[in-house]
């Protein structure tokens, strides 16, 4: 895997056994007492294995069992924070360690920034590319914001784990990559438009990861062995290039501000939350259509943004490099995932909002901005 220098983690361990080896690892650092953070379901996937080997390995685990809120999920809220903080010793516990996907790292990344502990990853489904995020989304009061936080020490991802993940996770995980055709394009055309900071060498390393999983997407779809292994290693190779240009663009576009709109209305209606790469991937269906109208037929909501006008020849050709629409769908259910706004239950009026809104969202030039400010 291909992480720059400065972004190395301590280990990165990406195979069969990788529980066993996290146990070792532990010993080795000369860790004495450490957490275990899981939820109901990644204790039974891949918690209980993991205490076996530590008890094996003469760790004292002690077990942290997240539990859900009123909505039946697992959240990254107040609540799950201090059930977490309670369990940390200042002066005993050595390392946590945070086995789920990516609520329960949330959870994890925050309180070991907060009290100095260092965290080790145990991914349990490829849902994600946050795993190695140095901030954590946390729900405060209803309301969604992402806070400072720390990257994990090291990664122990399990394929034996990870190809008995639940399918809509690891289709989830093939959506969030699946994004990074309109967040690559949103991030050219920032740089474009509005001078943002971009990176070539970050772009092609997200890109690279982008395309592993787009050719291999019915090993995906069918979680074999080579599938799931070169989705996670795209996860985190998108995850380290984020790391790499200390921002967000080269993984987040209007597609993501999109998902976030979704996600904010949900919270407010107290509905049951959706997974982030699912949103993701049909956002980035609904974006490539709108983007593709604009730039190819003329269609715009409202005036032809002067940005289109003066550089019209040099976003087509942008835009020729990310697949239509339609594509995009056939893709998302080639892996296994919800296609439409249908299958995620989005009704027209949240979405017809969340295309004229969502780019305040975030503090970011993309193509929907654009269009929108016309
Ligand atoms: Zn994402």
């Amino acid at each position: 895997m291909n992480i720059p220098g400065e972004y190395v983690l301590d280990r990165m361990v990406l195979e069969k056994g990788a529980l066993k080896q996290a146990a070792f690892y532990l010993k080795d650092k000369g860790s004495r007492d450490v957490i275990l953070a899981a939820d109901a379901n990644t204790y039974e996937a891949a918690g209980r294995k993991l205490e076996e080997e530590l008890g094996a390995a003469g760790v004292t685990v002690r077990l942290c069992l997240i539990e859900p809120g009123a909505s039946g999920d697992v959240v990254a809220d107040e609540t799950s924070l201090l059930q977490l903080l309670i369990e940390v010793n200042p002066e005993t516990t050595d390392a946590v360690i945070a086995v789920g996907s990516g609520t329960i790292h949330d959870i994890v990344r925050y309180v070991c920034y907060k009290t100095g502990k260092p965290f080790v990853s145990v991914p349990t489904a490829p849902s994600v590319d946050g795993f190695t995020s140095k901030g954590a989304p946390l729900i405060v009061r209803g309301v969604k914001k992402t806070f400072p936080a720390i990257g994990p020490v090291a990664i122990f991802a399990d394929v034996d784990v990870l190809t008995k993940a639940p399918q809509q996770l690891v289709a989830a995980g093939f959506g969030d990559m699946l994004g990074k055709y309109t967040s690559l394009f949103d991030w050219k055309f920032s740089h474009l438009a509005a001078q943002e900071p971009y990176d070539k060498e970050v772009a092609d390393m997200t890109e690279k990861a982008l395309r592993a999983c787009v050719e291999h997407v019915d090993e995906i779809g069918k979680r074999t062995e080579e599938g799931i292994r070169i989705l996670m290693t795209s996860l985190i190779e998108s995850g380290i290039a984020m790391l790499k240009f200390g921002q967000s663009h080269p993984a987040s576009g209007a597609e993501h501000h999109l998902s976030h709109f979704w996600e904010m209305e949900y919270l407010r209606r107290g509905s049951r939350a959706l997974l982030h790469g699912a949103k993701v991937g049909v956002a980035c269906a609904e974006i490539s259509r709108l983007y593709h109208d604009a730039a190819f037929r003329g269609v715009y909501p409202g005036q032809e943004p002067e940005m289109l006008k003066k550089h019209g020849s040099q976003v087509r050709e942008w835009l020729d490099e990310v697949p239509g629409e339609a594509d995009i769908r056939s893709l998302l259910q080639r892996a296994g995932g919800p296609s439409s706004l249908q299958e995620l239950g989005i009704d027209d009026g949240l979405f017809a909002d969340s295309v004229r809104e969502a780019h305040r969202l975030r503090d970011r030039h993309t193509l929907l901005r654009a269009l929108n400010e016309a």
